[in-house]
Order: C-alpha cells, then sequence, then structure tokens
C-alpha cells in the first residue's frame, strides 16, 4: 500500500511531475464534465492507485463534490469505481460484508499482442492490437448484445480502456430490464458470460444465435466446408460425426468460439472495481473515453485518446536522456522511441506508465 507518510515528490521530481501533468488533465476534465461521477456515489467504492494500479479502496464520498475535490487533490495516475452499490462501501471484505443491493453489468476485452504487431515488448501498442481491441468489441455489440439480447447501440456505454481495451457496459434505456440485470446474481452473470464465450454451447442442439455466428464464419472464411445441413438440423454433432473434414469444422467452431479476450472476472466478480471514465490509464497516460457506437470504426486511440493539451507542438516539450532501447510508439502521426531528446507530456507519461530507464534534465 501507498503510504501517506512518505512524500515520494520530494524524494522523486519525476514523480512530482507527472502528478502535476495528471492535475492539469483532471482540471480540464472535470471542468469539460469528462469525469464521471458514478451514480449514487454514496453507494459506490472508490480505489486509486500511483504506481500500483491499485494502492487504496474502500473510500466512499457523500456527494459529487467532496468526490471532485478529492480526484484534483490526488490526482491519481489510476482511478476506479466499483461496479456494485452497497449499502457499506467503506467496509474491507466481500459482498456479505458491504452488504450488495445491486450492480452495474459490464464486459472488459483487454486483447494481447497480435501476429501483426509492429513491437517486441509485450506491454507496447501499435495500432494493430488497437485495431483487434477495437474488432472484438464490435463481434461483441454487432454478434452477440444486439441480435442475441435485443439491445441497441443506445443501451451501451462502450469506453476504450487507455490501454489495449475497451469497456462495454450495459445500460438500457428501458428502466425495467436495467432493474433486472442489475439484480443479477454472480450466478447468472457468470451464466450470462459463459453463454458469450461459447462455454456451455450444446453440439447436440445449437441455439439459433450461435447457429447464426458460426454459419456466417463458414460462409464467409470456409465456403467449400461443405455445412448446408447445419442449417436445418440443430443436432450438428450428429451431422459432424459422418464427416471425413470434422476436424476442419471443429476448428472453425473453436475458431468462432475463441475471438474475444473477456476478463470474465470483471462479469462475475461482486466487489469489481473498473477504470472510472474521464480519469487517464497510468500506464499510457491515454484517455478512458468513451465513444459513441457510430463513432467506433473512426476512433483512433493514438489521436484521439491523447489529451490535447499534452500534445501541442512547442508548448511544451521535456528534453530527456532514455537509456534503453524502445519500441517505436506512433502518437498522433509523429514516431517516437529511445532516440527522441525532446518529447512532448503525452510520450513522457507512457514511458513513466512503462518505468523506462530515462533522465529528464528540465525539471526542477
Ligand atoms: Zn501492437
Amino acid at each position: 500500500m501507498f503510504n501517506e507518510n512518505i512524500n515520494i515528490e520530494e524524494i522523486n521530481p519525476l514523480f512530482n511531475e507527472i502528478k502535476k501533468l495528471y492535475r492539469q488533465y483532471f482540471e480540464y476534465s472535470i471542468k469539460r464534465k469528462w469525469l464521471e461521477v458514478p451514480a449514487d456515489i454514496q453507494y459506490r467504492e472508490i480505489g486509486y492507485g500511483y504506481l500500483k494500479k491499485v494502492d487504496d479502496r474502500n473510500i466512499v464520498f457523500n456527494n459529487e463534490m467532496d468526490y471532485k475535490k478529492w480526484v484534483l487533490k490526488k490526482s491519481p495516475f489510476h482511478l476506479y469505481k466499483s461496479l456494485t452499490y452497497t449499502e457499506l462501501p467503506e467496509k474491507k471484505g466481500g459482498a456479505s460484508q458491504k452488504r450488495l443491493i445491486k450492480r452495474e453489468i459490464a464486459f472488459d476485452i483487454d486483447v494481447h499482442m497480435t501476429k501483426r504487431c509492429t513491437h517486441k515488448d509485450e506491454g507496447w501498442i501499435c495500432e494493430h492490437c488497437l485495431e483487434e481491441a477495437k474488432n472484438q468489441t464490435h463481434i461483441l455489440i454487432d454478434e452477440f448484445l444486439i441480435p442475441d439480447f435485443g439491445l441497441s447501440p443506445k443501451d451501451l456505454r462502450i469506453v476504450f480502456s487507455g490501454n489495449r481495451g475497451y469497456h462495454i457496459y450495459l445500460n438500457p434505456t428501458d428502466e425495467e430490464i436495467k432493474n433486472t440485470i442489475e439484480h443479477w446474481s454472480r450466478y447468472q452473470r457468470r451464466y450470462f458470460i459463459e453463454y458469450i464465450l461459447g462455454k456451455n454451447l450444446n453440439l447436440n442442439i445449437v441455439g439459433s444465435g450461435w447457429r447464426r455466428r458460426i454459419l456466417k464464419q463458414f460462409k464467409e472464411k470456409t465456403p467449400k466446408l461443405g455445412t448446408k445441413q447445419f442449417e436445418k438440423n440443430p443436432n450438428w454433432k450428429a451431422i459432424i460425426d459422418k464427416k471425413s473434414n470434422a476436424n476442419k469444422i471443429m476448428d472453425r467452431i473453436n475458431y468462432t468460439k475463441n475471438r474475444l479476450e473477456l476478463d470474465e472476472k470483471v462479469m462475475e466478480d461482486d466487489i469489481r472495481l473498473l477504470r472510472t471514465i474521464g480519469s487517464l490509464h497510468g500506464y499510457t497516460g491515454f484517455m478512458v473515453k468513451e465513444i459513441k457506437y457510430h463513432s467506433l470504426e473512426v476512433f483512433n486511440p493514438l489521436n484521439h485518446a491523447v489529451f490535447s493539451k499534452f500534445h501541442k507542438k512547442y508548448e511544451k516539450y521535456y528534453v530527456v536522456k532514455i537509456n534503453q532501447k524502445l519500441d517505436d510508439l506512433t502518437i498522433n502521426g509523429e514516431t517516437y522511441n529511445h532516440k527522441n531528446t525532446e518529447i512532448p507530456p503525452s510520450y513522457l507519461l507512457f514511458l513513466f506508465g512503462h518505468n523506462i530507464d530515462m533522465e529528464v534534465k528540465n525539471i526542477q
């Protein structure tokens, strides 16, 4: 845990400078109302961290103003709220200590490096892994949430996580549906995500949603597999067993099932924290930013999740000596690596968040 008695600002001028940048961002974020104020804030738990993701949690505010003041004062590098509403959010422990009232339903898509990635470091990001994260967001929304659950884009909040992922909140405009799903038990949430991950897919009787999804894959990717019979007969197992290319068919089915990298705990855990919308991600310095469904296609985090004031030419820059070899990172169309000696705040935040060995010469 981060010890409040040690004043890390005094011993580390770089930390102090980074905190100033976070503060500058939060001032703006609060003024522009980007910063999420969790609904019914007195029932929500707040958590935050600097060098670790979570230094402290179980923090509670009675009103919006106290919360915003605290965010400004702390200017945390990682900021979270509980998905759960509880009677005693300040209590340490699980749902039984905190007394669970209800819980938001959200998905966390968090992708790994892809084959096309241009970096060697698994912690780095590039347009390809970011594109994959967006692609998975589209699959979740367009192939599951809309057709299988009757939701529309209006019922969803799509948020870029600030790193290699997206958070998709279910926020149905129909109050009754919202109320029902927010009172789902842990077991019901588990069942929901297992359906989406195809974990309970039974090939003896394939339901309409999964039939539609897999048939689409057959048609688009492997039209020569001879899968016409699957359209009429839900007992796929009986058909597959008679096929000579059963392995290829099973490969395609498994591929279709495994397209999403979802963090199951974000759906299941009763007391799960999720990154606050409108904060910055402490590893990248990028904004945790809400995106409208219709803008998702053109959204490019390496441009649009960069706080513009941290990337203005000639406005503010740092003179640095970077002491380790780095993969390229392209921010707003400009590519940076260890060879750069003058860098904007946006890149400094990314390097600091990745714990890069460097000297910053123009800070006191
Ligand atoms: Zn990548």
